[in-house]
């Protein structure tokens, strides 16, 4: 039998659904319940990954000494890579000024803005759950985090039988998890297929919204975007090339795959399973390094997130014709940086965060409204470029661990 690569498939699958997305939106039903059981079968995985891969990731690491040293790789790469792309967005918007001169009927509502309460400090709270079990019933990706890594590393704390016992059941756990995880990828040509026939329909039928609103709400897409390319092909690849002496190509190729299912799912969170088998089985990085680098970069390393909220906070700004002052700038700067870190690994995630941005430099609120009909597609692009930068983030600390990779 003929058997295609998976990558073909996935290709003809994405073409196939945006062909019935746009000619046959009535039908797209017969194939949305296919995305539905992928996403479905990603988020059934995701806690039990996470928790297994974290502790045994963290007990594998051995001492605290290199729990310490990684830890703090991680975030000053989390930081350092999520402010260039803040940087590129704000000059680029400064350049562009995509929201001078809009008039785009102001008055739209956006319930989910509501829900965001307290802010940034809740977040620092919210880290330490005060039930753990709450936490994973509620799949809280930072508590659970949390808690794995203190769990993990008191493993390494207890008495040899009391270690060796729990070192083997959760590596055998993970191990599990894992050629679940292959398995589930096997569907995702059908899952993709499932999922991007029905937002390509969804999309369709907006249309007449988008074209009303289409040439500035076109300039600050045009803003976003660029920044994204940027931040993804010129910053990330240099860092690969010369922090971490990697082929940029080679681990593009490799992580094809979590890609282009970040870019259907819009989601980080439900990438992670896909991203963590190409980190590992096509780039080479080191169980040890990703288990531990990549749930924690899927819920706390946000670039295309933060370079985003830079540049809707800009928007919103220009179009309510607000000059913003340096030190106004400088806010949006280090609130889009926290509200990327805050953000969740899921859909539409970032549009919510933007509040905090926009109440930090008193902006109203409503300013979200204007940006609503395109977030969609923009909510893809910057979770491709989220997931891009968690596996660089890895490749690179590996390379600075002395690692030899495939890449
Ligand atoms: N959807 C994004 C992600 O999962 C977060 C966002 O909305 O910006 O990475």
């Amino acid at each position: 039998m003929l058997k295609l690569k998976l990558h073909w498939q996935i290709v003809i699958a994405f073409i196939v659904a945006i062909l019935i997305g746009l000619f046959v939106p009535q039908q797209v039903d017969y194939v949305r319940w296919l995305g539905d059981i992928f996403l479905r079968a990603l988020k059934l995985i995701i806690v039990p990954l996470i928790l297994t891969s974290i502790i045994s990731g963290v007990t594998n690491l051995g001492g605290g000494q290199n729990l310490g040293r990684l830890g703090l790789k991680a975030i000053s790469y989390y930081v350092l890579t999520s402010f260039f792309a803040i940087i590129a967005g704000l000059v680029l918007v400064n350049i562009i000024k995509p929201g001078i001169g809009a008039d785009l009927g102001l008055k739209m509502d956006v319930p989910e803005l509501a829900a965001i309460s307290g802010g940034i400090g809740d977040i620092g709270m919210r880290i330490i759950p005060t039930n753990i079990f709450s936490a994973l019933v509620e799949a809280d990706m930072l508590a659970i985090i949390f808690f794995s890594i203190l769990f993990g590393y008191f493993i390494t704390k207890v008495e040899g039988k009391y270690s060796t016992f729990m070192i083997d059941l959760f590596n055998s756990g993970f191990e599990v998890m894992m050629k679940l995880t292959s398995f589930i990828i096997k569907f995702a040509p059908l899952g993709i297929l499932g999922i991007v026939a029905g937002v390509v329909a969804d999309q369709a039928a907006d249309k007449s919204k988008l074209l009303s609103m289409v040439q500035h709400l076109g300039m600050y897409m045009l803003t976003v975007l660029s920044g994204l390319a940027f931040h993804a092909m010129i910053t990330l690849p240099l860092i690969l090339k010369f922090l971490a002496k990697s082929d940029p190509f080679l681990h593009f190729k490799a992580m094809s795959l979590p890609l282009i299912t970040a870019f259907s799912t819009s989601s980080s969170s439900a990438t992670l399973p896909l991203t963590m088998d190409a980190v590992e089985n096509n780039s080479g990085v080191p169980n040890k390094i990703s288990s531990f680098v990549l749930p924690l970069g899927a819920t706390v390393n946000m670039d295309g997130t933060a370079l985003y909220e830079c540049v809707a906070a800009m928007f919103i700004a220009q179009a309510y014709g607000i000059e913003l002052t340096f030190i106004q700038q400088m806010i949006v700067v280090v609130t889009a940086l926290l509200a990327s870190i805050g953000a969740a690994g899921i859909p539409m995630a970032g549009l919510v965060m933007i509040s905090v941005v926009l109440t930090a430099v008193g902006l109203p609120l409503e300013g979200v409204g204007l940006i609503l009909a395109v977030d969609r597609i923009l909510d893809m692009c910057r979770t491709t470029v989220n997931v891009w930068s968690d596996s660089c983030g890895a490749v690179t600390i590996a390379k600075t661990e002395g690692e030899t990779l495939k890449v």
